[in-house]
């Protein structure tokens, strides 16, 4: 299966599905404050963001992270400070006068076809990096690439073709919409998705992974395509693996502001990749997962490797920017087998189950080890 990212569309909808207005009209607001600050949370989150050429022209948008604090939280885990911005054309006519150009980290433009190539890197200069892609295979070619520049997260912020387009060839992973308390009603406003071939047709359902209020719009997400992957359901083998989890985390150094977890990554083959616990190494606040994960930086094992984890990976934590659900998403693992779900006991919403299986990972909880992998925990009391 060739690589590319985990690709995020990301929209927001009246009622009545419209993006915006008619053309011409002055642009439509659809969320509010409380809602742009989450979308600039999932660009800080993201490698990369996407726009197509239509939303630039019609829009000019900036498309940069606006808040500090998440710039600075990128700049230090090594990350650009602004994700990487993309857009892609058919035509090459790109004006460099947009404020895309102006703003935010480094530009990446993908033109569909030589002459689109020649025509927008006259046009960019140095404004951009422009690279060719071939008309019939441009979407597959534009997230190969990106994958191969590093890009494991792309948030994807529309227009109407882009998304319509990656849903219909199935490259789309994730959707998240939020849905505004108003109506446009006005035939020729464009809507979020045209008319076309979506694989599976009317029958197929989406899988609603999280729903939420944001200031006055409905936030829904979306598990649009769920990778192919290893049965969901734990074999011997696997018991086996998370019963030597939960051993390193009874060796974990102790500790009473932190959880003793142990983690085994292990390849498709049935051998053992690397393994972690917490705190390891005199590091008094290395996750386990952190740990075993740190060991085989970029190894082509870990696509079809399984996470064995005596906790869930987390998905918030106080002590790093980067917490363990984004490592093994990151790191490529498709399957995660643990015992035990986090309590709030010291990061409230630090459950990563969700943040893998809306990202397509199969966890799988065997909860047959709660009690072993509890065992190191006992003394921990929420407040305590
Ligand atoms: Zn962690």
């Amino acid at each position: 299966m060739p690589r590319r990212p985990h690709v995020l569309l990301s929209a927001a909808v009246s009622l009545d599905g419209f993006l915006d207005t008619r053309p011409g009209d002055e642009r439509l607001l659809l969320s509010g404050a409380e809602d742009f600050d989450r979308v600039d949370a999932v660009r800080a989150a993201s490698d990369a963001v996407l726009v197509g050429m239509g939303t630039l022209r019609a829009d000019n948008p900036r498309i940069h992270v606006a808040d500090e604090a998440r710039r600075a939280a990128r700049l230090a885990v090594g990350s650009p400070e602004h994700p990487l911005k993309v857009t892609i054309t058919h035509s090459g006519d790109v004006d460099p006068g947009w404020r895309f150009w102006h703003h935010g980290g480094r530009k990446a433009v993908y033109a569909v076809g030589a002459a689109a190539h020649d025509r927008a890197r006259s046009a960019l200069g140095g404004l951009a990096d422009v690279h060719a892609v071939t008309e019939g295979r441009a979407w597959q070619e534009v997230l190969e690439h990106l994958y191969g520049s590093g890009v494991r997260h792309l948030m994807v912020e529309g227009g109407a073709r882009v998304h319509t387009e990656l849903l219909q060839e199935g490259l789309a992973d994730e959707l998240q919409l939020a849905v505004a308390p108003l109506l446009v009603g006005q035939p020729d406003a464009p809507r979020m998705l045209g008319p076309g071939a979506y694989p599976g047709g009317p029958r197929h359902r989406l899988a609603l992974v999280g729903t939420r209020t944001v200031g006055d719009v409905a936030l829904l997400r979306y598990a649009v395509r769920r990778r192919p992957g290893p049965d969901a359901r734990a074999t011997a083998a696997d018991l086996a693996w998370l019963a030597t989890a939960c051993e390193l985390a009874a060796d974990c150094p102790p500790s009473d502001t932190a959880f003793s977890v142990g983690a085994v990554v292990v390849a498709e083959d049935g051998t053992e990749i690397a393994r972690g616990h917490s705190r390891e190494g005199g590091d008094p606040h290395v996750h386990a997962e952190e740990a075993a994960l740190a060991k085989v930086p970029g190894d082509p094992r870990l696509e079809g490797a399984t996470v064995y984890s005596s906790l869930e990976p987390c998905a918030r934590r106080a002590s790093r920017p980067r917490p363990c659900a984004r490592l093994v998403l990151d790191a490529g693992v498709r399957r995660v087998v643990t015992a035990w779900r986090e309590p709030d006991t010291f990061v409230p919403g630090a459950n990563g189950v969700e943040l893998l299986t809306s990202a397509g990972v199969t966890v799988v909880e065997a909860d047959q080890f709660a009690a072993a992998a509890m065992a190191p925990n006992a003394h921990l009391r929420p407040g305590a």
